[in-house]
């Protein structure tokens, strides 16, 4: 038997997209067989098997993927094969001599309960779970586990019935029986066939939160959500997300649910968000529980979105699933896309808008310019869990966005209609994808798959002409994308730009392209194919400002010339909600570059007075939706700001940050307590989506009044912390004080602790909110904070609310001059390695980018990547991109 946290080998080798081969077998059936026990867990194994068509050159070999594992037998056809038949390697299970059909038994011990990496089978609290994605499966029994095979299964699970009540897995349950000395078993057939990374299997104590769903077609659906007993009153708000996931997939994509019953289990470790496996959806406990005094509204709206995910997984992803790992934008772009459009239908389009790409340009853009840079779909992995990017995920959802675009909502359905017409049940790739799209709209899309080849955020640079003679305005469009590793030269893409004209008296201008007899709309999609491209627009008057990208219709970096004066203009006027907040950001940008670049000449950082009024005007504005205030509010995010500068000095990026944030409170310190008072109505709890902008823009006013240091506007928070009937303003208290030595400060984290001590997700933020904190001595503290009896790396939430959040959400203490928040995370992420190499890989990104910093920086954070490096047994997740960073 081998350890399961060891068995990761060291030795890095790459796969390669080109390199793709058919399966040489094929699997009708699988039947599993599990017995759950304290002590080590017996998995049997029943396939059919038969030679794949496809591959001549099996010749009888198979060989099976395998981690962890210990061999207990195989069969074939029901005889014990001779030991010179099979050959067990650190991986993998050699078979030879077998017959072109056969049945496979395989028999296996493994012991779910040393299982620290979490991935497989393993033990959370009172239950056992699995997880699966990508290749968990391995770590379970010998299969052939990888997406392509397509098998239907029978699963049996036994288990002693005090301790392990609850059995489930994969489609029906169609039969249960007691067995003798207290123990009993399920038996689950999914009629559906399936990859290995969709199975799952639940046992444990748990208590079921019951619903119902009748699809379009009248079919009942039994709804059930299964969490820990003390959980029971944090249910209700999931419930209802899945229902209206179900309605809105039906309205939207005339996709209906398949099975008659569709369960969720949380638990307290995962390592990821949620997992779509077939009928039972397995979900991080963060992502289902909530009840108002326990859970934000940003965790109330990212448990819609990631339950609406997830269930959306059931057509995009489970019933058209992906060739082979390359592919998982094919699953992961298109149902982030997907449940992008869910919560903008069911909160604000705009308002999800602006914050997807917020998130996007935090993550993905520094991503796409660092050493992990990868197209959406990458050529290449050494662990293929080191692919769950940003990239994948958020940029393959805008490039399904640019689908969506470019075809319309109608042509996208057409696409999809097409798509599941052509592949319900089968495994394929994004190309085929793609010629779904193309071919149910007739368009030839074949330069669209530069957005899968590429790496990079590519820089749209524009230029523009005015005729006042001819009163023609012509705009020239030049494209490129920056080198990424191992990608020098890049090709032009196919770009949709969706364009609008805002006249002088701040109307949208009806367009009319030279040729064109009339005007056609007031916003018109400009197609780039080229390098440098032009458009010419007749009757276009004076004084005229353009708006590019309305809706950030491409995920790319624009360039373009604006005077102050146009910046404030089209904020006022933009008719397109994202491009006015958009004017606001880039306005900002250009702004808090400059103060940076001041702070580096030693000279003081000061605002623009223009857009200090500008921001005040919005802030005043009564109109507008107070979710849309507060996001215009808000200044652009860190890591984008940091993009801007070849050499960085993280040092100056959040002292022209915090400048800014100082000069606007001063400025507005009155207007920023009256719209607090005015949205602070002291009316009881409720989350309808009034309530929920007011409370934000309630607490964006709390934060900017915070960084005055005065008396108070303390009192404030300390009032708002001890008064709260929501976690959303007892929280967002917290995070004002938490910046704040002094002896408001621990009383506030000492009573939140005593109250919640027993809830571990909030436990969670108390430990976020110390590790996001600005005080001098943050690193110290830390280093104290992670000695609490209740820190854990073994807990992944809880690892994350201090070194995710710590070297993620905290540049000004990680990037500190000595070097203490480098060594801070790095002793941590060498212990998480041993432990959860998956996690651990995760924590890792900040220290990525050293060559783009300042020499001191640059040099401490390079050590500490070297002496990850050096780090005996480091597992392959790490080691992937210690030796890419280095390069
Ligand atoms: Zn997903």
């Amino acid at each position: 038997m081998t350890d399961a946290a060891i068995a990761t080998p060291t030795q890095a080798t790459t796969k390669y997209r080109k390199d793709y081969q058919p399966p040489t077998h094929l699997v009708d059936t699988l039947e599993l067989e599990f017995d759950l026990a304290e002590e080590h867990t017996r998995v049997r194994s029943r396939m059919t098997l038969r030679e794949n068509p496809a591959r001549s050159d099996a010749g009888g070999e198979l060989v099976l993927d395998g981690e962890a594992l210990e061999l207990v037998s195989v069969t074939v056809d029901g005889e014990k094969i001779s030991d010179d038949r099979y050959q067990v390697g650190e991986e993998t299970l050699t078979l030879t001599g077998l017959p072109t059909e056969c049945v496979l038994e395989i028999e296996v011990v493994i012991e779910p309960q040393e299982n620290t990496c979490f991935e497989g089978l393993y033990r959370s609290g009172p239950m056992f779970l699995t997880q699966c994605e990508a290749e968990g499966f391995r770590r379970i029994t010998y299969f052939l586990d990888r997406p392509c095979v397509m098998a239907r299964y029978t699963t049996t699970i036994r288990a002693e019935r005090a301790a392990y009540p609850v059995l489930l897995s994969n489609g029906n349950l169609v039969d249960s029986g007691e067995d003798s000395d207290g123990r009993h078993w399920a038996r689950w057939e999914d009629p559906f066939p399936k990859p290995s990374y969709l199975f799952a299997l639940v046992a444990g104590d748990l208590h079921l939160h019951p619903g119902s769903f009748t699809t379009a077609s009248g079919r009942e659906v039994e709804l059930r959500i299964y969490v820990e007993h003390l959980h029971a009153d944090k249910c209700e708000h999931a419930m209802k997300c899945v229902m209206s996931a179900m309605r809105w997939d039906e309205e939207t994509f005339g996709l209906e649910y398949d099975l008659d019953l569709y369960m969720i289990a949380a638990t307290d470790k995962f390592n990821m968000g949620a997992m779509e496996n077939k009928g039972l959806n397995i979900f991080n406990s963060a992502l289902v529980l909530a009840r108002p005094d326990t859970a934000t509204d940003s965790d109330y709206e990212r448990i819609e979105g990631v339950i609406g995910h997830e269930y959306f997984h059931n057509w995009t992803g489970n019933r058209v699933t992906c060739m082979d790992w390359f592919q998982l934008t094919l699953k992961e772009g298109l149902t982030v896309f997907r449940d992008q459009q869910f919560t903008a239908d069911m909160t604000s389009h705009a308002v999800k808008r602006i914050s997807d790409v917020r998130m996007l340009r935090a993550f993905q853009f520094p991503q796409d310019a660092g050493p992990m840079a990868h197209p959406i779909r990458p050529e290449s992995y050494q662990e293929m869990s080191n692919f769950y990017t940003s990239t994948v995920y958020d940029k393959g959802a805008e490039v399904i966005r640019m689908y969506h675009t470019l075809l319309g909502a109608e042509g996208f359905r057409k696409g999809m209609d097409l798509y599941f017409e052509r592949h319900d049940g089968s495994a394929v790739t994004c190309d085929d994808f793609r010629a779904a799209m193309g071919d149910a709209n007739e368009r030839d899309l074949l330069q669209f798959e530069r957005w899968y080849l590429q790496a990079g955020t590519p820089v749209l640079e524009v230029e523009d002409s005015y005729d006042s003679e001819t009163k023609r305005r012509t705009f020239t469009f030049t494209q490129s994308t920056p080198p990424t590793p191992g990608q020098d030269e890049k090709l032009p893409l196919h770009i949709p730009i969706v364009f609008g004209l805002i006249g002088p008296d701040g109307c949208d201008l009806p367009l009319r392209l030279v040729g064109e007899e009339t005007a056609q709309g007031t916003t018109r999609t400009i197609e780039l194919f080229e390098a440098t491209q032009s458009v010419t627009f007749e009757d276009v008057p004076e004084g005229c400002v353009p708006s590019y990208l309305r809706g950030f219709s491409a995920p790319v970096e624009l360039r373009c010339e604006r005077t102050h004066g146009e910046y404030a203009f089209a904020m006022a006027n933009d008719s397109d909600s994202f491009n006015r907040w958009e004017a606001g950001q880039q306005f900002a940008m250009e702004l808090l570059v400059g103060m940076v670049e001041a702070i580096g000449r030693g000279e003081e950082p000061v605002l623009d007075p223009i857009f200090i009024e500008a921001w005040g005007v919005v802030l005043l504005d009564q109109e507008l939706d107070p979710s849309l205030v507060s996001l215009a509010l808000a200044l652009p995010v860190e890591p984008y700001l940091s993009e801007r500068f070849e050499v960085l000095d993280p040092g100056h990026v959040h002292e022209a940050l915090e400048a800014a944030i100082v000069q606007l409170a001063e400025a507005h310190a009155e207007a920023l307590r009256e719209v607090r008072a005015r949205c602070s109505t002291g009316e009881p709890y409720s989350a309808d989506r009034e309530s929920i902008g007011r409370r934000r823009l309630a607490n964006l006013c709390l934060s900017y009044l915070s960084k005055l240091g005065e008396a108070g506007d303390l009192a404030a928070c300390v009032a708002q912390f001890e008064g709260a009937d929501n976690m959303t303003d007892s929280v967002a208290a917290l995070a004002c004080l938490s910046d704040v030595a002094g002896p408001e400060r621990e009383g506030a984290f000492t009573s939140f602790y005593e109250r919640w001590k027993d809830e571990s997700l909030v436990v969670d933020k108390w430990f976020s909110q110390q590790a996001a904190s600005d005080l001098p001595d943050t690193v110290e503290r830390l280093v104290e904070l992670v000695k609490h009896p209740d820190f854990t790396l073994k807990n992944p939430n809880r690892a994350r609310s201090v070194l995710g959040v710590f070297g993620m959400g905290n540049a000004h203490h990680f990037h500190r001059v000595d070097g203490a928040g480098y060594r801070f995370l790095t002793d941590h992420l060498i212990e998480m390695d041993s432990l959860n190499p998956q996690v651990a890989s995760r924590f890792i990104t900040p220290l990525l980018k050293w060559k783009s910093l300042e020499p001191v920086r640059r040099e401490l954070m390079r050590a500490e990547l070297e002496r990850i490096a050096a780090k005996d047994d480091l597992s392959k997740d790490v080691r992937e991109k210690v030796s890419k960073a280095l390069a």
